[in-house]
C-alpha cells in the first residue's frame, strides 16, 4: 500500500486555518498557536517529501504550527553560505522554502528548525578556530562531526547570518533550535576564544579539570550560563531585527533540570526572556512514568507564567530505551504521554523522524489527541493551578549540591515526593525556591525535598512562610549547604526543624545506591501520632537508608526511630541485633499555627527508587499532617490516578489522568484499562457556585451536590483521562 492510497481523502491545498474570531487572530502567533506539528527531515527525504500528503497530514491533526528544517549542520534550501552543508539529496530543490509557503497557505505558523552546534569537516577544515578543544588540543568531535564553539564566532557571526537568511528568503514566524546551548558540563573547551574570554572575565586561566571545591571551576560553570543567555539574547536580536518585534528565536529546552544543568540552560533565566518555550522532552523513562510530563508542565509555567503557551515536542516513533526511529510508537504509550503533558498546561506537537514512512500506523496517533484538544482549548490554556502542597525546586540545588550526583541526590528524593503525592491525590505545584514569598498564598504547606544548597536569602523565605502559618516538610540534607554546596555548621533551618545535623557531610554521604537492611521503629499503640495512621497493625517500617544520632530540641516529637542494619543472609541471622535507638528517624514540631516535619531519614528518595508503598503512604500522611487538612480536593475510588486541578473565571477544570495500565511502571504501554467510578469531592472558589458540570472526554453532563463551599460528584469511568469542569 502506499501511503497516496493511505490517504483516503486528501485535500491538500485546502486551507486548512479555521476561522478564528478577530480577537484572536490579532494576538501574536505565539500567543495562540496551540497545536504544533514537525516532521522532521532526514537528508535522504528531499526527493520523496510528499508536501499533499503532509498538508493533509497538517489539516486531519488541526495543527496550527509546523516546524520545518532549514539549516545548521543541515541545510534544506540552496543557501548562500557555500559551507552551510546541503542535504544528501537536495539537488538545489528549496525544499524548507516549498514547505513554508504551503504551510502559510494554509494559515499555519511556521518555525524554521535550525541545529548549530556541529558541522561537517569541510567546514571545519576552513575554521579551525571556531570549534571547541579539549586540552590536549584535539577538536571535541562527535561521530564524524565537529563541535562548535560557543564563543566562537561561529555564534556571533555566521549563525546570525544564517539567521538572517532564512528569514529574507521565507520569513518564518520564528525559530526552533533542536541543540543551540553547544557543548555540555561534561566537556572544557580550550579553544584560543574560550581561553582569552575565560580571563577576562574571571582573570585566570580555564580549569584545567573539573573540581567542584575549586573557585576557579565554579567561575567557569557560572560564567558558562551566563554565555547561553548571551546567545539567546543575540539571536533573538537578530531575528526581530531582520523580521519584525515577533519574529522569535526559541531554543529548546529539557524537561529534566538536571539535563539543563548539564547544559548551562539556567531555567529561570531563560523563562524570564521568554514569551513562548519550547520542550523538547519526547517520552517517559520507565522510572518516573507518564507523570512526569504532568510535573513538567506545571514546573515551567511556574517559571514562564500561566498566561504562555509552552508546546512540547511529543515522540510518535519509538523514543526513549529502545529508541527505532522509523518505528511507530505504541499509540497508547504515545497518547499517555500526550495527555499527561496536557494536563499539565503543555502544548501537544507532534514529531516524525523523516518524511516517508514504511510504518504508517504512527499517522494514527496524534488526530484523536489533537482534535479534542482543539474542541476543547479554551479549558486547556489560560488557567490558574490550584494545589494545597509546593513541592520546591532549585536549579543551584541540582548544580552545587548535586554536582555530578545529581540524579541521587537531588532527582530521586523530588521523585518520591511527587510520586507520594500523586498517588496520595493531593494536587500539587513544583515551586522555583526563588518564588516561595511570590507563590506563597497558593499553597497550606511546602515540601523541600533535600533542597541542601540553599542562599540565607531563601532560608529567610521559608521562614517567612512559617511564620504567616504555612506547614513544612523538609527531608534530608535540606539547608545544610550554602549556595555554592559548601557545608555549614548545622542546618540553617535548624530551628524550624528543631533537630541539628549530625554531621557536615551528612546528605551527601547518605545517599548511596545500595539498600541497607535497616528499619524504623514505631512508638507502641496509643502513642502513636496522626502520621502513622494507618500503621496499626505494624511495630516496624522497612527503611533501607543509614542513619545518625542527630540532637533535638526539647518539645519535639519523635514517632520514628532507627534501627540499625543487620544481616539478610543467611535466614538464621536475620534478627535485629539492636532493636530499638533513640535515633531520630522522623521529627514533628510546631511553631504557632505551623506544623512542621523534618525527615532525617531519606523515604523521598527510596520511595522515588524502591516504590515500596509503605514510604508513599507515610509521606502522605506527613503531608496531610502539615498541611492541617487544608487540601481543595479528595477523589476516591480504584487506580493510579494524577489529578490536576484549575480555575478559570467563574469555573473549575479538573483534569484526572488515569495512569493505572498493564505498562504503568514499564513503558511502552499498549492496552489501557478503565477504572471507576471516582468519587471526587472539591472545594469551591467564591465565584464558581457548582450549578453546572460537564466530562470533556465522555460528553456526560453528571449531577452534583454543593454542601458548604465543596462540590460532590461521581465520574462513572475513566479509560484515559477526564476533565470535569464545574461552573
Ligand atoms: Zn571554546
Amino acid at each position: 500500500m502506499t501511503r497516496r492510497n493511505f490517504v483516503q481523502s486528501s485535500v491538500a491545498g485546502a486551507a486548512a486555518a479555521s476561522a478564528q474570531p478577530p480577537a484572536q487572530a490579532s494576538l501574536p502567533w505565539y500567543r495562540r498557536v496551540c497545536r504544533w506539528g514537525q516532521t522532521n527531515i532526514t537528508e535522504r527525504d528531499p526527493d520523496r517529501y510528499d508536501i499533499p500528503f503532509w498538508r493533509d497530514y497538517w489539516k486531519r491533526t488541526r495543527s496550527q504550527g509546523v516546524i520545518v528544517n532549514a539549516g545548521g549542520i543541515v541545510a534544506y534550501y540552496p543557501s548562500k553560505f557555500p559551507l552551510h552543508h546541503r542535504a544528501e539529496f537536495l539537488n538545489g530543490r528549496d525544499l524548507y522554502g516549498e514547505l513554508t509557503q504551503a504551510a502559510h497557505q494554509d494559515g499555519l505558523a511556521v518555525l524554521a528548525r535550525m541545529d548549530c552546534n556541529r558541522t561537517a569537516e569541510d567546514f571545519y577544515q576552513a575554521h579551525p578556530d571556531w570549534f571547541a578543544r579539549q586540552a590536549s588540543g584535539q577538536p571535541h568531535r562527535a561521530e564524524d562531526k565537529y563541535i562548535t564553539c560557543v564563543n566562537s564566532p561561529y555564534y556571533d557571526e555566521y549563525i546570525p547570518g544564517i539567521l538572517r537568511e532564512i528569514v529574507e528568503r521565507s520569513r518564518p514566524e520564528g525559530f526552533a533550535d533542536n541543540s543551540w546551548s553547544g557543548l555540555g558540563r561534561e566537556s572544557i573547551c580550550y579553544c584560543d576564544n574560550c581561553v582569552r574570554k575565560f580571563r577576562a572575565a574571571a582573570g585566570k586561566p580555564i580549569p584545567a579539570r573539573k573540581d567542584w571545591n575549586d573557585t576557579g571551576y565554579r567561575q567557569w560553570i557560572q560564567w558558562n550560563y551566563q554565555r547561553r543567555l548571551e546567545i539567546l539574547d543575540l539571536f533573538n536580536r537578530t531575528t526581530k531585527d531582520a523580521g519584525g518585534p515577533h519574529c522569535l528565536y526559541i531554543g529548546m529546552n529539557s524537561g529534566s533540570i538536571t539535563s539543563q544543568s548539564r547544559s548551562f540552560r539556567d531555567f529561570a533565566q531563560i523563562s524570564k526572556r521568554a514569551e513562548f518555550m519550547l520542550l523538547d522532552h519526547q517520552a517517559r523513562a520507565d522510572e518516573s512514568g507518564f507523570q512526569q510530563n504532568g510535573d513538567t508542565g506545571k514546573l515551567v509555567h511556574g517559571l514562564l507564567g500561566w498566561d504562555k503557551l509552552l508546546p512540547e515536542s511529543m515522540a510518535l516513533y519509538q523514543a526513549g530505551r529502545p529508541t527505532f526511529r522509523l518505528s511507530a510508537k505504541p499509540s497508547n504509550e504515545a497518547r499517555m504521554w500526550m495527555i499527561e503533558g496536557i494536563a499539565g498546561g503543555i502544548q501537544p506537537w507532534w514529531h516524525h523522524i523523516g518524511a516517508w514512512h514504511e510504518d504508517r500506523r504512527a499517522y494514527s496517533t496524534a488526530e484523536p489527541v489533537f482534535r479534542w484538544h482543539e474542541e476543547h482549548e479554551q479549558y486547556l490554556i489560560n488557567r490558574q493551578p490550584v494545589a494545597g502542597i509546593g513541592v520546591v525546586w532549585s536549579q543551584r540545588n541540582t548544580d552545587y549540591y548535586g554536582r555530578d550526583e545529581s540524579a541521587e541526590l537531588v532527582d530521586a528524593p523530588y521523585r518520591g515526593v511527587t510520586e507520594a503525592l500523586i498517588r496520595a491525590r493531593l494536587p500539587y505545584l513544583p515551586v522555583n525556591v526563588d518564588h516561595i514569598d511570590r507563590d506563597a498564598g497558593r499553597f497550606s504547606a511546602l515540601v523541600l525535598p533535600s533542597i541542601a544548597a540553599l542562599s540565607d536569602a531563601q532560608c529567610a523565605a521559608v521562614k517567612r512562610f512559617i511564620a504567616n502559618g504555612g506547614g513544612l516538610v523538609a527531608t534530608g540534607a535540606t539547608s545544610l549547604y550554602d549556595e555554592w554546596g559548601d557545608p555549614r555548621p548545622d542546618f540553617a533551618l535548624a530551628d524550624l526543624f528543631g533537630a541539628h545535623a549530625p554531621s557536615p557531610d551528612f546528605g551527601r554521604k547518605g545517599a548511596t545506591r545500595t539498600t541497607a537492611h535497616t528499619y524504623l521503629r514505631l512508638p507502641g499503640i496509643g502513642e502513636r501520632h496522626p502520621a502513622l495512621r494507618g500503621f496499626e497493625e505494624t511495630d516496624i517500617l522497612p527503611f533501607g537508608g543509614a542513619l545518625e544520632a542527630m540532637r533535638t530540641d526539647p518539645g519535639v516529637s519523635i514517632p520514628l526511630t532507627f534501627i540499625p542494619a543487620f544481616p539478610i543472609y543467611p535466614p538464621e541471622t536475620s534478627w535485629m541485633r539492636v532493636p530499638k535507638t533513640d535515633i531520630p528517624g522522623l521529627v514533628l514540631t510546631t511553631h504557632g499555627n505551623s506544623r512542621v516535619a523534618y525527615l532525617p531519614a531519606d523515604i523521598d528518595r527510596r520511595f522515588g527508587r524502591d516504590n515500596l508503598p509503605d514510604h508513599g503512604k507515610l509521606l502522605a500522611n506527613i503531608f496531610r499532617w502539615v498541611s492541617a487538612d487544608r487540601i481543595p480536593l479528595d477523589v476516591r475510588g480504584p487506580g493510579l490516578i494524577d489529578c490536576h486541578l484549575y480555575r478559570q473565571p467563574g469555573r473549575l477544570v479538573l483534569h484526572l489522568v488515569n495512569l493505572t495500565n498493564e505498562g504503568t511502571w514499564r513503558a511502552p504501554l499498549d492496552e489501557l484499562i478503565a477504572v471507576g467510578p471516582l468519587q471526587v469531592r472539591v472545594k469551591l472558589p467564591d465565584d464558581v457556585k457548582g450549578h453546572g458540570v460537564q466530562h470533556l472526554v465522555s460528553k456526560s453532563k453528571p449531577t452534583v451536590a454543593v454542601r458548604q463551599g465543596w462540590a460532590t460528584l461521581e465520574v462513572k469511568s475513566v479509560l484515559d483521562h477526564e476533565v470535569v469542569v464545574i461552573s
